[in-house]
């Protein structure tokens, strides 16, 4: 067994999977993305579309003795622009073919218009969740200006869920594991019983459920935080040594983690629960009494953490949503 994320970085090399810690603009800072040297070589995840994520990839892949040029395979974790907008300039440099979840082909395509139709779903969920327009259209303003960082991704090989990859020296199972995004998709080596998560499962933050527009390209609004938990307890039962993530350090205690972070959602589903049956808030009260200031500047962050465990006070018919019109609100029932 696998103590320390030290160790874990080390067993991880030896089986020819070297992390690549890339810069981003993003509050969350770096982003890991994975060498796998082998047959084909692969990467796995780019970091964002900027110069100095270019520089920087460039760099460590070259302590590698790798260049771009080389990369025959690149795997996409998921949707967010951390993660892929360096993708298209990959290709152009080196012809590899790119892997992502199937389900999410068309999105990653479609990556200009998709993330303005995104965008102003976001808008209209958070003016519908009592949010005042003023902060609802300066956060689209915000991530209208953090598109640059992105990019199209022509998938060439869609992945199934339980697909596996086959490599020279290892397999890996692409499984998809809805929540923190629609596309989320982990690849699991069974026999070395290393997991590569991504943002499915991050050490020392939560990975957000993010309310996002589902796959299909419709305008419904899912449960994120209940898919999140669901994909979270298959995980959980995985017999992983380590989890090599999407951010910080390797996690060599998964269902430790897991058990943690599903404790914490009920904690913060009761604490919601109290507050509602106070008296009636919205969404955007209810992310206030609990994060005052942080509910403006990062209003639809926490406004997806209220939503999500409002989601599962429904589904267990404590509370119900009465929508006026305009503003939906969340009261206990009985
Ligand atoms: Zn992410």
């Amino acid at each position: 067994m696998t103590e320390t994320p030290q160790e874990a970085l080390e067993q991880a090399a030896l089986a020819g999977i070297h992390r690549l810690s890339i810069p981003t603009p993003f509050a969350v800072g770096r982003v890991n993305c994975y060498l796998i040297e082998d047959e084909p070589l692969t990467l796995v995840d780019t970091g964002p579309n900027s110069g100095k994520a270019l520089d920087e990839l460039q760099r460590q892949l070259g302590e590698r003795d790798h260049a771009i040029d080389e990369l025959d395979l690149v795997i996409l974790t998921h949707q967010h622009i951390d993660h892929l907008g360096l993708v298209e300039i990959v290709v152009e440099h080196s012809g590899a073919a790119v892997a992502a979840i199937g389900v999410a082909a068309e999105r990653l395509a479609n990556f200009g218009e998709d993330a303005e139709r995104e965008d102003e779903f976001a808008v209209d969920l958070m003016l519908r969740n009592g949010i005042p327009p003023e902060v609802a259209h300066a956060l689209q303003s915000v991530s209208r200006s953090f598109r640059g960082w992105g990019a199209h991704a022509q998938v060439t090989r869609p992945l199934d869920d339980g697909e596996v990859i086959e490599f020279g020296d290892r397999r890996l199972t692409a499984l998809h594991r809805p929540g923190h995004s629609p596309s989320d998709t982990i690849f699991w080596d069974e026999e070395r019983q290393i997991l590569i998560a991504a943002d499915h499962l991050i050490g020392h933050i939560s990975s957000n459920p993010l309310i996002a527009r589902p796959l299909d390209g419709s305008d419904r609004r899912e449960q994120a935080l209940v898919t999140y938990i669901e994909s979270l307890k298959k995980t959980r039962e995985m017999p992983a040594d380590f989890v090599l993530s999407g951010h910080g350090e390797p996690i060599t205690d998964h269902v430790a983690l897991i058990d943690e972070r599903l404790a914490k959602t009920e904690r913060r589903r009761e604490k919601i629960h109290g507050l509602i049956a106070e008296r009636p808030r919205s969404g955007y009260e209810i992310a206030q009494a609990i994060w005052g200031n942080v509910a403006v500047t990062q209003a639809f962050l926490t406004l997806s953490e209220v939503i999500g465990h409002a989601d599962l006070l429904v589904n267990e018919g404590r509370v119900r949503e009465v929508d006026d019109g305009e503003v939906i609100r969340y009261e206990a029932t009985g």
